[in-house]
């Protein structure tokens, strides 16, 4: 009996949502009574820190980085038997989420994505919550086959230092084949990744334009905050469709969200809607978002951003 996290390297290192998924692996494992291990694939630089965050073991399968669902998930199925585990974690990430529902028909295995609570153990089996309806109800799931699968929403789990740094060992298993090929990999160098961010700006359609969007740039770059955007925005090719934040984009819940320009569609909402603090900035009084602001401003945002720029210049400097 144990837990598995998958902790993904995909670039090379361990990010924040690979700690959170251990963090979360480690308390799962106290509700069960068992340990967390975590597994990384290829070049994984800092896992050996996952124990800091509750992986009483770390193991290492040589592999290349180059993210091939099909030999992920075998690598991960042979792993999951290896090491008897009853319930397999990943971060709600789009590599996770392919892997988790891989995983699943594999072992048919119950499955919950973006779960937002620890498993509690009742009735033979796990309890696990996940927000419904775009977040506006949670629902608790029952899940009772032997092995369970799990993604986890993001920015939920703090990793919480409960441990010490442990030596990464390998584990070696049946090499998979993959069909596909990475000819090329683009990674967005320098700026916060949108879903750990804990500030994002985002704009809408009221920005008018792709041009406009050196203020939001800038307001973000000042914050040190993520950027993101409104579907439409995404659709047109004004921002990079990494961006789009919504019921068919990225769910993320920041501390803080700036919205600007956007209405506040449902859809959209559904992205965004579990953000601590969120403020919009719109010209229109009636727009919906509103109603889901915490604080709003009423105005044209051409003068509001640049003057909201200004003041945190100063306020900076
Ligand atoms: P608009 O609705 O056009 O709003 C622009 C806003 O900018 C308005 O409120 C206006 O008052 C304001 N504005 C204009 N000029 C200024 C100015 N100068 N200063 C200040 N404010 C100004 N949308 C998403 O975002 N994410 C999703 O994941 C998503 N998924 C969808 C899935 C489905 C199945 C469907 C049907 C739709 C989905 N949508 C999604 C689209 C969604 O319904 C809305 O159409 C979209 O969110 C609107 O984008 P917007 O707010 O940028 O544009």
């Amino acid at each position: 009996m144990a837990v598995l996290v998958f902790a993904e390297s995909l670039t090379g290192s361990i990010k924040k949502i690979a700690q959170e998924a251990v963090a979360y692996g480690y308390q799962a494992a106290q509700a069960m009574g068992t340990e967390c291990i975590a597994l990384t694939i290829g070049q994984a630089d800092g896992a050996g820190d996952l124990g800091l965050y509750g992986a009483a073991k770390v193991y290492n399968v040589d592999a290349s980085n180059d993210f091939d669902a099909q030999v992920y998930a075998s690598i991960l199925g042979q792993a999951a038997d290896k090491f008897g585990a009853d319930l397999i974690v990943f971060a709600h990430s789009s590599s996770g989420k392919s892997l988790a529902g891989r995983l699943a028909a594999r072992f048919d295995a119950a499955l919950v994505t973006a779960a937002t609570s620890i498993p509690t153990v009742a009735d033979g089996g796990l309890h696990i919550s996940k927000g419904v309806f775009s977040g506006k109800a949670f629902a608790t799931y029952a899940l009772k086959t032997d092995k369970k699968v799990v993604t986890i929403a993001g920015n939920t789990f703090r990793p919480t230092e409960v441990g010490a740094a442990v030596a990464v060992e390998s584990v070696s298993v049946d090499a998979a084949t993959g069909r596909i090929t990475v000819k090329e990999l683009n990674t967005v160098t320098g700026a916060v990744p949108l879903p750990e961010a804990e500030l994002v700006v985002s704009a809408g359609r009221g920005m008018k334009g792709p041009e406009n969007w050196g203020i939001i740039e800038e307001l973000a770059g000042t914050l040190g905050a993520a950027t993101a955007c409104s579907r439409p925005v995404a659709d047109v090719h004004w921002r990079p469709h990494h961006e789009h934040v919504g019921q068919t984009g990225v769910a993320i819940r920041p501390t803080l969200y700036i919205a600007i320009g956007i209405s506040g569609a449902i859809q959209h909402l559904a992205g965004v809607n579990q953000s601590k603090v969120i403020v919009v900035i719109n010209k229109d009084p009636e727009a919906p978002f509103f109603k889901a602001a915490d604080y709003g401003v009423v105005g044209d945002l051409f003068d509001v951003v640049p003057k909201l720029n200004a003041a945190l210049a100063k306020f900076k400097a």
